[in-house]
């Protein structure tokens, strides 16, 4: 039921954005993260958007002790420079991103694009990184009708003005959503998905991978791998939320 609510609403922003905006004045507006009647983001999403510290720790973001330790894991970022995440994925950054994701709200999107840029420009190492999407299967897309990951990356590639490489990872076999129950290994759902099409698109280059969520970071290791294996210089990883 919430999913044909966030369908409906996103279809009908989809339809504004085609349509331009003489259709605001017929469409009542809803908030892309609870669909409550609003303009943007509500007032109770906006309060309750879980941002993360912003002097948190280099490499991970997570807060650090008062002594500036970090004591978060980071073996789950194997062969990623930096993990830059500017929302948790809970309350309304979750809602966020299943409007866009599920209901393929166009505003959601724009909101987390923008959260992510601006969480780049101010904690980003990477200096002039090329922006790589996580891919999508072809299934997946036929099923969903756009690729989240690519839609993001080829915006922030525009207003953080890098240059923007789609098609150089590919996802060569289907894997099953990461947090479905039946995956009981996430890195093994994933091994072997991936492939790395444009190796000169990325050899000696900084790359910023661009995905919607992190929660295990099973995929996005399976992809900094391939991509340090063809030659990149080095893998950050740009997320809207972070679980
Ligand atoms: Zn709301
Ligand atoms: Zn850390």
């Amino acid at each position: 039921m919430v999913v044909v609510v966030v369908a409906a609403a996103g279809a009908r922003r989809f339809f504004r954005e085609l349509c331009g905006a003489s259709l605001d004045l017929a469409l009542p507006s809803a908030c892309p993260a609870c669909q409550a009647d609003s303009v943007g983001l509500c007032a109770p999403c906006r309060g309750q958007l879980a941002r993360r510290p912003e002097r948190g720790c280099q490499r991970c973001g997570e807060p650090l002790t008062p002594s500036g330790r970090c004591l978060a894991p980071h073996a789950v970022l194997r062969n990623v420079r930096q993990l830059v995440a500017p929302l948790r994925f809970a309350g309304a950054g979750g809602m966020l991103v299943r409007s866009f994701k599920l209901g393929g709200d166009a505003l959601a999107g724009r909101l987390l694009a923008r959260e992510m840029a601006d969480a780049w420009r101010r904690d980003g190492a990477a200096p002039r990184p090329t922006v790589v999407p996580v891919p999508l299967h072809r299934r997946r897309l036929r099923q969903r009708g756009f690729d989240q990951a690519r839609w993001l990356a080829t915006r922030l590639g525009r207003s953080l003005r890098l240059r923007t490489a789609p098609a150089v990872l590919a996802r060569v076999r289907a894997t099953r959503p990461q947090g479905e129950a039946t995956v009981l290994s996430r890195t093994a759902n994933v091994r072997g998905a991936f492939e790395v099409k444009r190796p000169r698109s990325v050899g000696g280059r900084d790359v910023l991978l661009v995905d919607d969520v992190f929660t295990s970071g099973a995929t996005a290791r399976a992809c900094a791998a391939l991509l340090r294996a063809a030659g990149a210089r080095s893998v950050s990883l740009l997320v809207a939320c972070r679980s």
